[in-house]
């Protein structure tokens, strides 16, 4: 088996680098709608898409030009420059922030009225180090950042949580807490579980705190500042940390730092244990890109459909106590509702099992299948007449 560092130690980083801007943007889309057409000129800040979701935020151009296409999944933008928009004021009336904020690309589905403000700055993976060089050189943008939330949410209470042996910049008010270096504790569950002994739900929130990274409050702090909406990510790349626009190419990002992709080869948005591959060199990187990985064609481990053994290894090492093996059983043979029954939303994408797998079966792709064909369902469902869902639901109960 390929050993695996698991260590979230990330030493002293050096500062953001901006790298050379590309000529194409590819920006994907498909949790916004679009609100301008192919052929639309666009400035860097132009708003190009909504959000689907309420808690969700909007899209901006983050370079000049023209847009070339629209699919259901990415705008193209050929870039013609970087002249911007103007910028805007942050509301004075503090109920009118949040919705600003929100249409500046800022997620505010959590900014909900509470008690304590928990400031994640643990590696979310390991080689993901883009919270050290934030708290070394953007303290007080990130100030900013706190202060802002701390309006909206009504928070008095906060804490930074680190790992331990990692920079850990304590604000005014504010108590850090400690957990070990080790991935998976920097997921934003586990750093709840850290501060609360509580527990809560991929994708759900504390009912009595706000969890925001660092690179969160970062972007909330710029938002603030500048008046300009958030275009950008920060990511890591090899052993730097950049302020990339969204959109950049992966292909385009791996040719700057000297990377040649072979066929065979794998480029990773994100992490190794929870990060995607990329479909192509021309996807773009989204507000949530953390990292950049090249896994070369024959350093993979390569995912098998092979039966599982219930040989438990992967239940041994999943921290969320479940059943990974059965979960992955239940969605190989399209048993979805049965794996709700097996607790699959108390699984937190962590990755450890596939890793541990004795038969290298892709587990957690298993269980993100499983649960893209459960909201499906549900979905379905609840477009139905209310005597249909019932009827419907008598009929795809499985039996025990
Ligand atoms: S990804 Fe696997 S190990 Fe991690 S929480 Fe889910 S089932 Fe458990
Ligand atoms: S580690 Fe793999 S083979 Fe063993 S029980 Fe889990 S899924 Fe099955």
């Amino acid at each position: 088996m390929t050993t695996f560092n698991f260590s979230l130690l990330t030493g002293d980083t050096g500062p953001l680098v901006k790298g050379t801007e590309p000529d194409r943007l590819h920006i994907p889309i498909h949790a916004h709608t679009p609100i301008l057409a192919a052929g639309d000129q666009v400035l860097a800040g132009t708003k190009i898409a909504t959000a689907n979701q309420p808690g969700e935020g909007d899209l901006h151009a983050p370079m000049s030009g023209v847009i070339k296409a629209i699919t259901p999944d990415y705008m193209r933008i050929a870039v013609n420059g970087d002249e911007r928009a103007d910028a805007t004021k942050p509301p004075a009336d503090l109920g009118e922030l949040k919705q600003w904020l929100r249409e500046q690309g800022v997620n505010v589905g959590n900014l909900n009225q509470a008690s304590r403000l928990i400031i994640n700055a643990v590696p979310p993976e390991p080689g993901i180090t883009i919270y050290d060089p934030l708290l070394r050189d953007y303290r007080k943008t990130i100030e900013l950042g706190v202060e802002t939330i701390q309006r909206i949410a009504s928070t008095s209470k906060m804490n930074l949580v680190a790992a331990k042996g990692n920079r850990a910049n304590a604000f005014a008010n504010c108590t850090v807490m400690h957990v070990a270096p080790t991935y998976p504790n920097g997921l934003d569950q586990l750093v709840i579980k850290a501060v609360t002994k509580e527990e809560v739900l991929l994708g759900a929130h504390h009912k009595d705190a706000v969890l925001l990274s660092v690179r969160d409050l970062y972007f909330i702090g710029r938002v603030m500042e500048t008046g300009r909406p958030v275009t950008e990510t920060v990511m890591t790349i090899g052993t730097q940390n950049h302020l990339v626009r969204i959109g950049t190419p992966v292909g385009f990002l791996a040719g700057e730092a000297g990377a040649t992709v072979q066929p065979g080869d794998r480029l990773i948005l994100g992490g190794l244990m929870r990060g995607m591959a990329a479909l192509n060199l021309e996807q773009g990187v989204n507000k949530d890109t953390t990292g950049l990985q090249l896994v070369r064609d024959d350093e993979s481990i390569k995912a098998t459909d092979s039966p599982c053994l219930g040989c438990g290894e992967c239940e041994r090492h999943c921290p969320a106590r479940i059943m990974p093996g059965m979960l992955s059983r239940c969605s190989e043979f399209k048993f979805f509702e049965r794996a709700e029954k097996f607790h699959i939303h108390s699984c937190i994408e962590c990755g450890i099992c596939s890793y541990w797998c004795t038969s290298q079966r892709p587990i957690l792709h298993y269980i993100r299948l499983a649960k893209y064909e459960l909201a499906l369902l549900r979905t379905a469902t609840s477009n139905l007449p209310t005597d249909t869902q019932e009827e419907t639901g008598q009929q795809t109960g499985e039996s025990e």
